[in-house]
């Protein structure tokens, strides 16, 4: 840590601007960004939205490498880098990439107040995206503000990466600016879009993620006459009964590091069939959710539920196709020692006194994605893993804090 600077006086600067930060986050969430995977038309407006912002933040680069897209209006998924040169050049650079994008609300009878209009109630703020990954984008881009404000100059270039396309698979964000060749394998990477409420838990190690569609197909028919049909729905419930209880015995290894210590399997979506009562489906679809520990390989559990496929068929007369519809194995994780672990590690200590450690966990954030293109990064931020609940929170004491890190770490020596 630097010996010349003055922390007191940087943390005092960030306690000054918290109306500010506060607002600033209130604001960013008033703009939905939901990918059109998931029904929405993209990042571009709040993008824009958060570059006006910025403008006056002290960067000394705003750089776009925005990826085509055709599936919304726009035809661009923004991707936006902000750079300030570091004063020593043989330093690696600092980076944080936190996301745009957002997930859906879900059921609106869920929330206890409009999603996209933030309130604060308690000390803290609520609203879709304002944990994911809202907080930790305000905080980022503050932190740089507060440096400008204090004239102080980082030794190592910082650069915050403003990425659209986390929640769908990242083919917009992450890896289309992994494809830019903007980062290297020295670079000191922090991906802010996970964590705990103590702030400890840097996270180098993630589950593996498989996602699979589930269709079936029998024949529809009248209700009253089910022996003409074969139900779609009744064979898909069969299955995923089934499936649920072969994959939770079959790959029930529990591992500490992680939280939760177990794979996880779990039915999520499910398609509307027949829009009538006295129909019988003849198709059915739902999806899997799955989270694996590393030891185990995906292939296999997918193998598993092929086996397990045509065992239902017979038994049904139903046909079951298996699409995977996201399939990320897990990365080789970052060291635990690695130089970016020890740099957060240290600025995490000295905002919060407390004694953070590297993890693992299920949620398959871009960090991955990072570390399967060879640079490792580390995961982290104070929050209460409220993201793609109803009534998503932060703590607006958290969002000040991160942001007190964000600078201890921007002036790491
Ligand atoms: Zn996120």
């Amino acid at each position: 840590m630097s010996n010349e600077v003055n922390f007191d006086e940087v943390y005092a600067k960030v306690d000054e601007l918290k109306d500010e930060i506060i607002e600033s986050l209130m604001k960013i969430v008033r703009v939905p960004a939901i990918g059109p995977k998931s029904g929405g038309d993209g990042e571009l407006k709040k993008a824009q939205l958060i570059e006006e912002m910025i403008q006056d933040f002290g960067f000394d680069e705003i750089t776009h490498y925005d990826a085509p897209d055709d599936s919304v209006p726009s035809g661009i998924r923004p991707n936006i880098i902000a750079k300030v040169n570091g004063t020593d050049p043989s330093l690696p650079p600092i980076w944080v990439m936190s996301h745009t994008d957002i997930v859906p609300t879900g059921d609106l009878k869920l929330w206890d107040t409009d999603p996209f209009e933030p309130v604060i109630k308690e000390g803290r703020i609520y609203g879709r995206g304002v944990e994911d990954n809202g907080q930790e984008l305000i905080a980022s881009i503050y932190a740089v503000k507060v440096l400008k404000l204090l004239g102080l100059k980082p030794k190592h270039t910082i650069g915050l990466a403003l990425v659209a396309d986390e929640e769908t698979g990242s083919a917009k964000g992450l890896h289309h600016i992994i494809n830019e060749k903007i980062f290297k394998p020295t670079d000191l990477i922090v991906v802010p879009d996970g964590g705990n409420e103590e702030g400890t838990l840097m996270e180098v190690s993630e589950k593996s993620i498989m996602w699979v569609k589930v269709t079936t197909l029998g024949k529809q028919c009248h209700a009253s006459m089910p022996d003409k049909g074969i139900n779609a729905f009744r064979a898909a419930s069969i299955f995923a009964v089934k499936a649920d209880e072969m994959l939770k015995s079959t790959y029930g290894k529990v591992d500490e590091l992680f939280d939760p210590p177990t794979s996880t399997f779990e039915m999520t979506k499910k398609e509307a069939n027949v829009p009538n009562v006295n129909t019988i489906p003849g198709e059915d679809t739902f999806y899997f959710d799955c989270r694996i520990l590393p030891d185990y390989s995906t292939e296999d559990a997918l193998g598993a539920l092929k086996k397990l496929v045509e065992e239902v068929s017979s038994e049904t007369g139903a046909k079951i196709e298996l699409e995977l519809v996201q399939h990320d194995p897990a990365a080789p994780p970052t060291a635990p020692d690695a130089p970016v672990v020890n740099a957060l590690k240290q600025a995490i200590e000295k905002v919060y006194n407390n004694e953070p450690y590297p993890g693992g966990i299920g949620g398959g954030t871009c960090a991955a994605i990072f570390r399967r293109a060879g640079y490792p990064a580390v995961v982290w931020g104070t929050m209460y893993e409220t993201a793609h609940s109803p009534n998503e929170f932060v703590e607006i004491d958290f969002l000040i804090n991160d942001t007190k890190v964000f600078c201890t770490l921007f002036l790491s020596d």
